[in-house]
């Protein structure tokens, strides 16, 4: 799995267009305290589809958004898009690169475009779902989910085995099939 560039604005502590390569081998983001460095995670598991506002280190959706400094005002709308390799053919999507995007405003609504064709979020959620990445991967760690993995009612550390070991789409195309 290549995670190839990241590109960003209005997302956090990034108010202008950022555009991150990661094509160089890169491994390690370095930088002081404060600087934006776990912003970048944020940003990471956020246009894959993460809904829960606590895990993105806030309090509402819309803590995202360049929420504005001394010197500069705050922004009306975030937008992460994410590029992906898929050369391998990980992703069920004719493209040799996966472009995920998201894009929240201010009233907290989200759009979701999947190489940019409006989708959603259950689309983004499927692309990834078996692949480790997304909402609920495991390729993400942040601080003090290792202690909750281990300490966690076994039906929940199981899923995450089941992620890994690619079934859980055959669970949930099951609990798809049996609502209908
Ligand atoms: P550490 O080394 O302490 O883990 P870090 O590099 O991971 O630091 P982050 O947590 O990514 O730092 O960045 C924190 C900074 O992002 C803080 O200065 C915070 O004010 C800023 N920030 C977070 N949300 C917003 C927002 N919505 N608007 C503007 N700035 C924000
Ligand atoms: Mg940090």
């Amino acid at each position: 799995m290549i995670l190839k560039n990241i590109e960003m604005q209005g997302f956090k502590s990034f108010a202008d267009k950022i555009y991150l390569d990661f094509n160089s081998g890169i491994t390690a983001i370095v930088g002081p305290n404060g600087s934006g460095k776990s912003n970048i995670s944020d940003a990471i598991r956020w246009v894959m589809g993460e809904q829960s506002i606590k895990s993105l280190r806030g309090s509402k959706m819309e803590d995202v958004i360049f929420s504005g400094t001394e010197k500069r005002k705050a922004l009306g709308f975030a937008e992460v898009t994410l590029t992906l390799d898929n050369s391998s053919g990980i992703f069920d999507i004719d493209f040799p690169d996966l472009q995920v995007t998201r894009r929240i405003y201010r009233s907290g609504e989200s759009e979701y475009y999947i190489n940019k064709t409006t989708c959603r979020l259950k689309d983004i959620h499927e692309l990834f779902m078996d692949t480790g990445l997304g909402r609920d991967g495991y390729s993400i760690i942040g601080q003090g989910q290792i202690d909750n993995i281990l300490s966690t009612k076994s039906e929940d550390r199981r899923q995450i085995f089941e992620e890994a070991s690619g079934i859980s789409k055959y669970k949930y195309r099951k609990n798809e099939a049996e609502k209908k």
